[in-house]
């Protein structure tokens, strides 16, 4: 039991291996989505007509609209828990709960390498 709770140096080598590969995945992706928008700035206007009146219609639209949008969204919100991750790696505060300060079991920590907060403190704040 031991050994599932403990992180050693090999298993932090590969979380962080896994952590650089994402980030680099996640700047290529930015660097294509930002091609895209230059290239279709100019039609953006006419491609985000005015809100409808039922809310089901804003919605479409929207969702059609802001995909790309809503994709970098996500991906820049991914990339700075990249960083924050690695930061707290090169800090030796990589794998501590923020919020209770246990540490995050190591298998968490390979399935989700950004994860702050062990699984007790995230069920927590998820049900309440
Ligand atoms: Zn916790």
């Amino acid at each position: 039991m031991e050994n599932e709770t403990k992180m050693d140096q090999e298993t932090l080598d590969q979380i962080k291996q896994e952590l650089m590969d994402r980030k680099n995945k996640i700047i290529e992706d930015l660097n294509d989505i930002s091609r895209e928008d230059s290239h279709e700035a100019d039609n953006r206007s006419a491609k985000f007509p005015e809100y409808g009146d039922k809310p089901d219609e804003n919605a479409q639209e929207i969702s059609e609209y802001s995909t790309t949008v809503e994709t970098e969204r996500i991906l820049e919100k991914t990339l700075s828990d990249i960083n924050k991750a690695l930061k707290r790696i090169e800090d030796g505060e990589y794998g501590v709960c923020k919020y209770c300060g246990q540490e995050i079991y190591p298998k968490r920590l390979l399935a989700r390498p950004t994860a702050s907060s062990c699984i007790e403190c995230k069920t927590k704040l998820q049900s309440s």
